[in-house]
């Protein structure tokens, strides 16, 4: 199984759609094969560039220019408004393309602005492009937190490591790990310190693991691991070790050290079963482990 086999960069290379992407500080700090292709502008003359202005040069119809003051990134970055229009801009060499350009805010998990993503995409009607738009979506792949796997990720790790197992029989195991009372947390400290021990929690699971193991975050305060060449026994050994290294992880806030415990269920992949009902077993036993007392580990 591997997971990571596949990059971002690789998969956004393979759109047609140009996407470009600039952080808070006005800089592009992404910019695809597309955008190369669509503007004339080459990737190493753009990252690192400041988009102070309209350097795309987005116009209508007759050449005026759109924007008067800020373009839709810029505006986007300070309010985090989205854009969506057929436009023209400025080809390197000159000439005038025409594009549908959407631009949408990255938000991280306390919906700050983080930066701007703009995607535009030449010759193509709106609704292609649209579609277009959430399949990029779906291919953002990481979670912004942790920076582990998001669920589209794990679910695609998930997928892979099946179908190895009905190919090659390489088995794997999966647990299933809730956080206990994280509601308490957010309740007491505030969603940011919420969001800390949620870091917390997964450098703990990953510092547990091996180096061929899978960690990704498959909900709120769920996460989902993946065990390649495993035996019940090692599966134990894995999950008391995560078990161990969560409850014994602390963070201060404010003179007071807080602590989090998790829940687990763990299960051998059956080839006979799918995706589905491999993760809800997991889960289910996952659920034995909070009505037992939470902070618990049972293995199917
Ligand atoms: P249990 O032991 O039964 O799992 O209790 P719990 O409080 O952990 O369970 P519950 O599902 O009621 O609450 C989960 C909480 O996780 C609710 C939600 O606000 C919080 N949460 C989900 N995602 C995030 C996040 O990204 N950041 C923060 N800070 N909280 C989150
Ligand atoms: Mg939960
Ligand atoms: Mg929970």
């Amino acid at each position: 199984m591997e997971p990571t086999s596949v990059s971002h960069e690789l998969l956004l290379d393979h759109l047609q759609d140009g996407v470009c992407f600039v952080d808070q500080e006005n800089i592009i700090t992404y910019w695809n094969k597309g955008a190369e292709r669509i503007t004339g502008f080459l990737r190493e003359d753009m990252i690192g560039r400041e988009c102070e202005t309209d350097l795309l040069g987005h116009g209508d119809r007759e050449g005026n220019p759109v924007f008067e003051a800020q373009s839709p990134v810029m505006r986007c970055l300070g309010d985090g408004s989205t854009f969506e229009e057929e436009v023209f801009i400025q080809h390197a060499e000159g000439h005038r393309v025409p594009v549908f350009s959407r631009v949408s805010p990255i938000l991280n998990s306390r919906d700050e602005v983080i930066g701007a993503l703009e995607v535009f995409s030449d010759n193509t009607s709106r609704l292609q492009a649209l579609s277009r738009i959430e399949e990029l979506e779906q291919l953002a792949l990481l979670c912004p937190l942790t920076g582990m796997g998001n669920r589209r990720y794990t679910q695609m790790a998930l997928d892979n490591a099946f179908q190895e197992l009905r190919r090659y029989g390489w088995g794997f195991g999966v647990l299933f790990i809730d956080i206990d009372h994280f509601k308490q947390v957010n309740d007491t400290y505030g969603h940011g310190v919420g969001d800390e021990i949620l870091i917390m929690v997964a450098s703990a699971l990953r510092s547990g693991l091996r180096s061929f193991d899978f960690v990704g975050r498959w909900g709120g305060e769920e996460f989902i691991v993946l065990l390649p060449n495993i035996t019940d026994d090692v599966l134990k050994r894995v999950a008391e070790r995560c078990q161990v290294l969560v409850r014994d992880a602390t963070y201060q806030h404010e003179g007071k050290t807080i602590q989090v415990t998790v829940s687990m269920g763990g299960v051998l992949a059956d080839p006979e079963e799918t995706v589905e009902q491999c993760v809800d077993r997991a889960d289910r036993l996952m659920y034995e482990s909070k009505a037992a007392g939470r902070d618990r580990i049972t293995l199917g």
